[in-house]
Order: structure tokens, then sequence, then C-alpha cells
């Protein structure tokens, strides 16, 4: 086999609040030669997704962190360009756990999960399999589908244009609800009308958001589809109506300060408003729904030959040396739909 280096980010220390420099080095690394049982990938896009910050703290989290001195995991997806296994021939194209590096040595035994080979020919461009056509288009799915929204109902989605976001607001519409958008700068808020099929759109960079939020849902909030927590989230919980479902997808207000049991920022004043309204709140996780994810790709892929689902991307085309600086996109607001990292074309 031809001798490959990998350059890969290894966390090397727990970032105290945002990502700092040199809480991840950018190392350049040997490729050990394949055995039996072995592939090698080329990694092509890596995603970054609000959860790998959450990834780097030791919290109590739904999977352990990210090792001090372990490659920094992400999903991403590449192609196989040597191999030693039968399922996964030279060629293919492949999607899962690939971390932040360039090259994957495609072992089950050494991986916290195998990577999936995705079907030849790609029914849609392959960046849509991390985004539209994948874990975050998946999400939305299920996060909508939890909330059992209802025609005419009144649903707000906070981080209107981001990944999950964007998708969330195609699909309340489809279901004929009444779609009400959060998102950061009249751009932004635009694109989520013109666009995504929002009715209005609020900006919470806005100083009077909060007014503008109660404007735009006169008959209070019947599913919020919640991703982002803090001052957002607690004004929502205070419109509920009764019966009012919240959909908790994300929190990443307080990714950057998330410390459970501890001093934290998103103190939320208004969930006594559960009671009240007699409303429920279901925090979920995509990866718990791996059996539903051929009916969610289903779904999403129909509206999309449909016409009738539109997705955007910010891919950073700086390779793997860029992913730490792109990553605070997702905490300062200036990725646009689904954010993704070409590490190799
Ligand atoms: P996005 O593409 O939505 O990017 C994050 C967006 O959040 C930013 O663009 C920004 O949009 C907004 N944002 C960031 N910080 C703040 C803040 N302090 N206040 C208000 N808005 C903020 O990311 P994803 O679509 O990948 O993820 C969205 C949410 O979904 C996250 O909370 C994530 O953790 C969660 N998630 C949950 C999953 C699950 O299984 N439960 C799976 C995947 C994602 P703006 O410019 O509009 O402010």
């Amino acid at each position: 086999m031809a001798e490959h280096t990998n350059h890969a980010w290894r966390l090397r220390s727990r970032p105290e609040g945002e990502l700092a420099d040199g809480d991840l080095e950018l190392v350049s690394e040997e490729v050990p030669e394949l055995s039996d049982g072995q592939a090698l990938v080329r990694t092509q896009l890596l995603s970054l997704d609000p959860t790998n910050r959450i990834w780097m703290s030791d919290i109590r989290g739904y999977m352990p962190a990210v090792p001090i001195d372990a490659v920094m995991r992400g999903l991403g997806v590449g192609e196989v360009i040597e191999s030693r296994r039968d399922d996964m021939p030279v060629g293919a194209t492949v999607s899962g756990f690939t971390g932040w590096q360039e090259l994957v040595l495609a072992d089950d035994a050494q991986m916290e999960a195998p990577l999936t080979v995705l079907p030849d020919p790609l029914p849609a461009p392959l960046s849509a399999f991390l985004g539209a056509l994948g874990h975050t288009g998946i999400t939305a799915y299920i996060g909508i589908d939890n909330a059992n929204l209802k025609e005419g109902e009144t649903i707000v989605i906070s981080a209107a244009c981001g990944a999950v976001g964007s998708i969330a607001g195609q699909i309340a519409r489809e279901k004929g609800a009444r779609v009400v958008g959060i998102a950061g700068g009249p751009e932004k808020c635009a694109h989520a009308v013109d666009k995504l099929g929002y009715e209005v759109c609020i900006d919470h960079r806005a100083a009077d958001w909060a007014d503008q939020l109660d404007a735009a849902t006169p008959d209070g909030i019947d599913v919020d589809f919640e991703n982002v927590g803090g001052p957002i989230m607690d004004h929502i919980l205070g419109r509920l109506n009764i019966g009012a479902r919240v959909s908790l997808c994300g929190m990443i207000a307080e990714y950057n300060t998330y410390n459970p049991g501890g001093e934290h920022s998103g103190g939320l004043t208004n969930i006594g408003q559960l009671i009240m309204q007699r409303a429920t709140i279901q925090g979920f996780l995509v990866l718990d729904y791996g059996d539903r994810f051929e009916e969610a790709i289903g779904y999403l892929a129909g509206l999309l030959a449909e016409g009738k689902l539109h997705y955007d991307e910010t891919i950073v085309n700086g390779g793997i040396a860029s992913a730490p600086d792109a990553l605070s996109q997702l905490f300062d607001g200036s990725n646009v739909g689904k954010l993704l990292v070409r590490v190799s074309d």
C-alpha cells in the first residue's frame, strides 16, 4: 500500500467557554499498513455541529466526552481509497464518525460506530447526506413528528435558518401550520420568509424582539421547536397555549457554558407555565431513532424531488485545518443552513 500521512485534530485540553487556540492541535501522523478487516477512507466533507462543543466537555452527556489526546469526534462523508474488507470496496462512499481528520482507518473493532456505505449512484449531492437527507434533516423530521403538530397550529422555530431549523420550518409548513421563525439579523429573516416558507421571522438581535414575537403570535404558541434555549426559550414558554408541546432539540445558547449541577447562564423563569398550560416538553436525540431513518429520509427525499424542500449549505473550503475556526460560525450565527468543511474533493 502507498504511504499516507494523516492530518488530524487532537483534543489537548477541555475548553473553558468558547473553543480557544491550543485546545486542539493539528498533528501529522503516518497511517499504518492496513490489516484484514480494515479500509482507508479519505474524508471529503466534515459536518460541524453544535454538539461538537458538548463532546469536548467532561459533562454528563449522551456520549462520552472525547478523551484528551484523542482525535476530535465528528461526522463526515468520504471515499474508500484502499481496502482489505469486502463490504467497503475501493471507490465506495461512506458516512459516519470520520472524526476531524483527513484519513480514517475504517476498522469496526476500533471505531465508536461503523461507517455506513452510501448508495451508488448517490440519489442527491454528497453534501445533502450530512444535511437535508442526513442527521440534521432527520432531526427536524423527528422533532416535528414528536410534537404532533396539527394543521392551523402556531409553531415557533428558533435558529430558523440553521441546518435543523430550516428543514423543520418547511416540514411544519407542509403540515399546514402557521410557522414563525426566530433568526439572527434582517438578512436571515428575509431568507426565512422568502425561501423557507416561514410566515414571519423575528430577528432576535433587534432590541424589541420579544415584543415582535408577541405581536407575531397573537393567539399564543402551540408548538415550540426549540434549538436555542436561554432567554428566547424562556420567552416562548411564557406564551404557550393549553396543551402546547415543546420539542426540545437543542440549547446552543448554553453549550459554551453548560455545566450541569453548577453555575450556568440560561435559567428558565417561565418553566412553571408548563403546569399552568398543561404543556409537555420532550427532549429527544436523533441517535435514538435509527429505526426511523429510512422513513425520514424517504419523506425528505420526496419533498426534495417535488421541489418543496429548499436547503442551504455553508461550505468552508479551507481543508481540515479550518475546522476549529469554522465551528465558531455556529455560535456567532454566520452560517446559513448546514455548516460543512470541504476536507478534500
Ligand atoms: P445551526 O445550523 O442552526 O447553527 C446554529 C445557529 O444557532 C446559528 O447559526 C445561530 O443562528 C443560532 N445561535 C447560536 N447561538 C445563539 C444564541 N446564543 N442565541 C440565539 N441563537 C443562537 O445548527 P444545527 O442546525 O446543527 O443545530 C441546531 C440545534 O439543534 C442545536 O441546538 C443542536 O445542538 C441541535 N441538534 C439536536 C439534535 C438532536 O438529536 N437533539 C441533532 C442535531 C442538532 P442565528 O444567526 O439565527 O442566531
